[in-house]
């Protein structure tokens, strides 16, 4: 089959690798049908990944149709459409339990698909705890609808939860990509008074706009952010901030936007390390909760999906098959041609 291997230093390729083969009770064999590039997978090819392995097949957002599963499964059965988690978990060890898969102490637990385990962008992944791992998507679900369940809905999800939003709260999010549109559309569901959006691209602001999910939208050094914010909340700051951008400076605009006994919710994946200032917010006794996901509610997602609740199938701006995915890195990593996301049909 074929399949994108991360090489190690920069490099990915196109490759040929054989069909994955069930190796444990609890796996499932799923047929991939549609695959996506997550800005992960760019960090992963610039080496700021360290326990990214070299010769590891990428892709870890994905939906597809199970092929085979083993004696042990039980949830779902060859032929149904699944989507399948970032996250691999065992659902028995102390983290599993509280419902903190990403910390999960299995060997496979956390973010292992297409970085530690072979991934899904290829024709055919291997799934471990398949139970826990697949969601069976639901006739009236499309593919294009469950593809960002398992990663960037349930990002926006978890964050939208640790974020703690309150009914008519003033939420801001630092960044309009993927993640960011994500986190705005699950923040929705708390009905928050208002949602101010953050990035320096005017386009990704406008489709924050025109999909209903920012009611302002603000760009760094053309806007006065600080005033901004503080103007909208009689000069408190936003209740609650995410931020999801992962820019030089973005973490300080972070905690300074926000009003004093704000949560603040550290959702990017940075390159480099941030510096914490605390002489200068001290007194503001701010709460910080920093990433990764938590991918422990793709049901719950899935159900919104279903009832028409939750749909980022807007995030769609790309199509192509496989054997244009390296292109299609080009166009993601330098957000050429307005692109969110891509869909690939292995
Ligand atoms: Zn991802
Ligand atoms: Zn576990």
């Amino acid at each position: 089959m074929r399949a994108v291997v991360y090489k190690g230093n920069g490099q990915i390729a196109l490759e040929e690798r054989p069909r994955p083969q069930i190796q444990d009770p609890r796996d499932a064999i799923v047929e991939v049908t549609l695959t996506t590039i997550c800005s992960s997978d760019i960090h992963i090819q610039h080496g700021a990944v360290p326990r990214a392995v070299p010769g590891v097949i990428l892709g870890h957002e994905f939906v597809g149709r199970v092929a085979e599963v083993g004696s042990a499964v039980r949830k779902v059965k060859p032929g149904d459409r699944v989507a399948v988690n970032v996250e691999t978990f065992c659902g028995e060890c102390f983290f599993c339990k509280r419902g903190f898969v990403n910390n999960c102490t299995d060997v496979h637990g956390g973010w292992a698909l297409g970085c530690r385990m072979d991934g899904g962008q290829a024709e055919y992944a291997r799934i471990p705890f398949a139970d826990n791992g697949l969601t069976r998507i639901p006739d009236t679900v499309s593919d294009e609808q469950a593809l960002f369940n398992g990663d960037l809905l349930s990002t926006g999800y978890w964050a939208a939860k640790i974020g703690e939003v309150q009914p008519a709260d003033t939420v801001a999010v630092i960044g309009a990509g993927p993640t960011g549109l994500c986190t705005m559309l699950c923040a929705r569901l708390y009905t928050p008074a208002r949602i101010i959006a953050v990035d320096t691209d005017p386009f990704r602001l406008d489709l924050a706009r025109a999909k209903g999910l920012a009611d302002i939208t603000l760009v760094p050094g053309k806007d006065e952010l600080l005033e901004t914010v503080r103007s909208l909340t009689e000069g408190r700051g936003a209740d609650v901030v995410f931020e999801v951008a992962g820019g030089t400076d973005t973490f300080q605009t972070a905690w300074q936007i926000a009003r004093p006994n704000a949560t603040v919710v550290i959702v990017a994946m940075y390159e480099e390390p941030q510096v914490l200032p605390l002489p200068d917010m001290y007194g503001k006794n701010l709460t910080f909760k920093t990433g990764g996901v938590d991918g422990s509610y793709c049901q719950e997602i899935m159900d919104l999906t279903a009832c028409g609740r939750l749909d980022a199938s807007f995030l769609i701006t790309h199509r192509c098959g496989l054997e244009q995915i390296l292109e299609a890195y080009r166009v993601f990593e330098n957000k050429q041609d307005h692109v969110i996301k891509f869909a690939i049909k292995p």
